[in-house]
């Protein structure tokens, strides 16, 4: 007889400044891992060229994002670089019941939010990684590379940058950015483990039960 066990979804939190390479990492570990699923977030922030409405964020005007938060809808949202980001619910708490794992790239204030949610179905589900640049000359190259933002913009991303980045120790994992596939193979690796956590594994009964005497024999 096999073991049978079902296992919990993993709520995910990655956080890390803008340029830590943290949306790639996302988007390449739920591209290569069919459990693995992005939650796509809400925002006021105007699309970039290549963007997609429904796949990158999902674009809201002001007052559409405000009457979701009036609703109720929204796991945790907050304001970063003038713009509202948010998470449906939604997009997490059907998925992780269903024992699939997701992804939230989010800042620090939203983490802190979702760490605060008293539902115990998000605390047993959650981890939390900080994705840090390796030094301040990389994360300036990586920021002004992206050619997505004018002077002013990146001024203000940088300052916000190195602002997020005092709050990494308040994650339970961190991984100071490399190249793209070390870093993956670092979230991976996090995620293997965090499968293999006891307290996520549901089942399991006729491992302590001798009046199955098939497992046994
Ligand atoms: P960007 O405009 O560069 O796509 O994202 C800017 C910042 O907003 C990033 O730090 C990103 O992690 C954060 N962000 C994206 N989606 C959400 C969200 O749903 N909630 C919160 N709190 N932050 C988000």
């Amino acid at each position: 007889m096999s073991i049978q066990l079902q296992r919990r979804g993993i709520l995910c939190i990655v956080s890390g400044p803008s340029g830590s390479g943290k949306t790639t990492l996302c988007r390449a570990l739920s591209q290569s891992d069919p459990l693995c699923d992005y939650a796509v977030s809400c925002t006021t922030r105007k699309p970039r060229t290549g963007e997609v409405d429904g796949k990158d964020y999902h674009f809201l005007t002001r007052e559409d994002f405000e009457a979701r938060t009036t609703r109720g809808e929204l796991l945790e949202w907050a304001e970063v670089h003038g713009n509202l980001y948010g998470t449906l619910k939604s997009a997490v708490l059907d998925r992780i019941g269903r024992g699939e794992d997701v992804l939230m790239d989010i800042d620090v204030q939203g983490a802190e939010l979702v760490r605060r949610n008293p539902d115990p179905v998000i605390s047993g589900a959650l981890i939390d990684i900080f994705i840090l640049p390796p030094d301040r000359e990389e994360l300036e190259k990586r920021l002004s590379g992206r050619g997505t933002e004018d002077p002013e913009e990146l001024a203000l991303r940088l300052r916000n940058a190195l602002e997020e980045m005092r709050h990494w120790r308040a994650y339970g994992y961190t991984i100071v950015s490399g190249s793209p596939e070390e870093d993956l193979r670092r979230f991976r690796a996090i995620i293997e483990g965090e499968r293999c956590r006891t307290s996520r594994l549901r089942g399991g009964e006729e491992i302590v039960n001798e009046d199955q005497p098939d497992f046994f024999s």
